[in-house]
């Protein structure tokens, strides 16, 4: 198929070719996407083509976002793609996960298996490999949390600069250190979120850097595939719902799009309906679908909450999830901190784990199942976008009573398991063991 960047906007849809260095539509200020056009591929032998490629050592094929090739903007031209053998993400069973939220099963798909532990760098490598198509030697983006870790590691990968900036203060050392070891040149700015985006914008135009922020539209492509590989992985049969976390709403963006894609080529004949959580101090996108008028997102000020990969007050991509969650006829729900912490547990019971931010799909289905929206029976899959090692702290902290919301209430240990201090005596131990 052919593809080009298309403005967003209804009354604009300017059009721009792929190699264009744009992030914006310079008309109007929209948001780009990718649209294709030209000979529609056949679903039955792509379907086929994609399982062969499993079977191939090729790294193309090994990678869990580049077999799908056929339906990533790059024209059927697979040189020079950065891979570092991304997505092939299990899908996991999670019965405990599950019974918790009151439902008959529940399969998690588990980004967290990524090269640096999330679903960031299902998108990275399309958007590394841009930036070399493209020409450009530096690339960068502002963020502390797995879009910093997951930009450094494919652009060191494919010999370009990473350049990170992050705000003063405010940083998450298990994501950030990931970004020192590979290799990111690391800006902190005395500046907010916003204030430090606009500069990047500046320096990005003057110093000729590519910029991988969240609102690029190649690397919503290639999250894509996370769906693409579900459903392949699935053989092809859609559950009733996918459940994810809801942050900048780049991801949803790209889960519907893949959606819509699939079902239009006949690849799927039925559409999966999309449900996103948001946790209850950073739920701007949830307000939003509580109100009569959808035009406008009413930003949240000051973003609340220790799931900080949806600590998002302002999410850029919103326009974009509101079309996905209406096309499939989607839900928005939001969880509040004791609930993503006990969520969380509860996950990691299963003998998964995740990440905060990850947990809040197990939160949002058990509230959806108490609302009488998720029924169950229904075939649930919610996305886990992130690896238990990112936040330990976290972890710790809940097990031994200590985690406290953003506003310093205490959070309950409900699933607590405190770390038991023993005296070195054998029958003691056997003792309190036996109990
Ligand atoms: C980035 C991220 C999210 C939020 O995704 P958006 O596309 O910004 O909505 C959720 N969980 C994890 C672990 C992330 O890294
Ligand atoms: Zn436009």
């Amino acid at each position: 198929m052919l593809s080009e960047l298309v403005c967003f906007e209804p009354g604009c849809r300017a059009r721009f070719p792929l190699d264009e260095v744009i992030y914006t539509c310079p008309q109007c200020g929209g948001l780009l996407e990718v649209a294709y056009s030209g000979d529609k591929p056949d679903p039955g032998s792509l379907k086929k083509i994609w399982r062969e490629r499993r079977m191939n050592n090729s790294p193309l094929d090994q990678s869990g976002v580049w077999r799908y090739r056929e339906l990533l903007p790059f024209d059927g031209n697979a040189a020079g793609v950065v891979t570092l053998r991304e997505g092939n993400t299990p899908l996991v069973n999670g019965p405990r996960a599950a019974a918790y939220a009151g439902i008959d099963s529940l399969v998690f798909k588990h980004q967290g298996f990524n090269p640096t532990g999330s679903f960031k760098d299902n998108g990275m490598t399309c958007g590394a490999t841009q930036a070399l198509r493209v020409g450009m030697r530096r690339v960068a983006c502002v963020s502390t949390g797995n879009t910093s870790a997951s930009m450094a590691a494919y652009a060191s990968a494919a010999g370009l600069q990473p350049v990170i900036f992050i705000p003063h203060g405010n940083i998450s050392y298990g994501k950030l250190s990931q970004a020192l070891e590979y290799g990111a040149r690391t800006l902190q700015v005395e500046a907010n979120f916003d204030q430090i985006l606009a500069l990047v914008r500046i320096l990005a135009e003057r110093l000729g850097i590519y910029l991988l922020n969240s609102i690029n539209p190649f690397r919503i492509e290639g999250q894509k595939s996370i769906i693409i590989e579900m459903l392949d992985q699935r053989d092809w049969t859609p559950p009733d719902w996918i459940v994810l976390p809801g942050g900048n709403l780049g991801n949803t963006s790209a889960f519907g799009k893949a959606l819509r894609e699939l079902a239009s080529l006949g690849f799927i004949t039925r559409m999966p309906r999309l449900a996103v959580v948001q946790a209850e101090g950073a739920a701007p996108f949830w307000d939003l679908m509580q109100s009569a008028d959808r035009a406008v997102l009413r930003p949240v000020e000051n973003p609340k909450t220790l799931a900080t990969a949806i600590r998002i007050g302002d999410p850029v991509s919103w326009k974009k999830a509101l079309r996905e969650v209406e096309c499939s006829n989607g839900i928005v729900a939001r969880a509040s901190e004791q609930e993503i912490a006990d969520a969380k547990a509860q996950i990691g019971l299963c003998g998964i784990g995740c990440e905060p931010a990850s947990a809040a799909t197990l939160a949002g289905i058990k509230k959806l199942v108490s609302a009488g929206v998720i029924r169950s029976g229904d075939d649930v899959v919610a996305v886990l976008t992130g690896n238990v090692l990112k936040d330990p702290d976290y972890i710790y902290r809940y097990h031994t009573g200590t985690l406290q919301t953003p506003a310093g209430a205490p959070i309950k240990p409900t699933f607590g398991n405190n770390p038991i201090v023993v005296p070195n005596d054998a029958g003691k131990i056997a003792e309190l063991l036996a109990k």
